[in-house]
């Protein structure tokens, strides 16, 4: 298979990070920036997975998930953000000066909530440019751009790639603006437990995405439509409208209102998909649909449950199979 990026050379790097570590790295565990030391949670239709680097201690695995880790999932230990055979080297390599880039050079001032440098504004547009599409390109949890919108971005994106920060920078600069982004930032978090991904699953114009302390709105025509989606999400800091890059600071209580619309969000999409999946199991098993009562009976067990079983536990894949499996029976 060709590298997804650059769409030429054959993709034989081993261990590509979708999302770079040091913008998830914020949403793991203790906050830890260092790799293999991460843990990680993802929440999609299918329940809750678990995920660990290599070098977790078993006690601080055993805390999280409130039992020991067993052999099998350390073997089939799959990081949420790592790929293997998506990018060739070549890529990696200009990928990861990108990211050196952004993050000597962007994440310093963002932090101190410093107005960013038209240069460094540029900088950070195409590098979340760079970021969307590696997402889309590997559909990381279900995010796709429309096909001639991943090939404008993927153009964009090959276009300011190079083998040194200088001249990635350089190339940033030279690289004309197509479409609106925002880049709303959320400041450092108190609470890193808190901290997740969401890629907005319906949302294409624009598109959304939130990542930890991020919030990334993408290809929006006029300040209505921009408004509107900060509204939904609840947050209410005055916005400078411009076209081309805005990076906004967000203040903690938008922080607080978009944490809440992420876990509305992710819950709505567990409900509706684990529903669809046990419509289709009790199908399956019983040639007929469940009737409502049978609907809420199995859900009254999965939802309601004994306080003592951590939501790791409760919203766990297997957990979620084996209540379907339970409840599509024939009686
Ligand atoms: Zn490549």
């Amino acid at each position: 298979m060709n590298c997804l990026i650059c769409k030429v050379r054959e993709a034989d790097f081993k261990g590509s990070h979708i999302i770079p570590h040091f913008i998830i790295a914020p949403g793991i565990s203790d906050g830890s920036t260092t790799r293999d030391i991460e843990q990680s949670f993802r929440i999609d239709g299918t329940g809750s997975d678990f995920s660990f680097g290599r070098s977790v201690l078993p006690e601080a695995l055993e805390d999280t998930l409130g039992r020991p880790v067993t052999d099998e999932e350390i073997e089939n230990n799959e990081h949420h953000y790592v790929r293997d055979d998506i990018y060739c080297t070549q890529t990696e390599v200009q990928l990861s000066k990108f990211e050196s880039l952004y993050n000597n050079q962007v994440s310093p001032p963002l932090l101190n909530a410093v107005t960013l440098s038209d240069d460094l504004k540029r900088v950070a547009h195409f590098f979340w440019l760079s970021i969307i599409l590696r997402c889309s390109v590997v559909e990381f949890n279900g995010f796709k751009l429309a096909p001639d919108l991943e090939q404008e971005v993927s153009d964009e994106v090959n276009a300011v790639l190079a083998e040194s920060e200088s001249e990635i920078r350089q190339k940033c600069l030279a690289q004309p603006l197509t479409r609106n982004i925002f880049i709303g930032y959320t400041g450092e978090p108190e609470d890193f437990t808190r901290n997740f991904t969401l890629l907005h699953p319906n949302k294409k114009s624009p598109y959304l995405l939130i990542i930890n302390n991020y919030v990334i709105i993408y290809d929006y025509s006029n300040n209505n439509q921009l408004t509107d989606i900060l509204n939904e999400m609840g947050a209410t800091t005055p916005v400078a409208y411009v076209t081309g890059t805005i990076i906004h600071h967000f203040s903690e209580s938008d922080r607080n209102s978009i944490i809440r619309y992420c876990a509305a969000i992710g819950a709505d999409q567990f409900i509706v998909t684990t529903k669809a999946s046990f419509e289709e199991a009790f199908f399956h098993n019983r040639q007929s649909m469940p009737t409502p009562q049978q609907i809420s009976d199995f859900f009254t067990e999965l939802l309601h449950h004994d306080d003592s079983l951590l939501p790791t536990v409760r919203y766990d894949a297997s957990r979620v199979k084996e209540l379907i499996q339970k409840h599509s029976q024939p009686a």
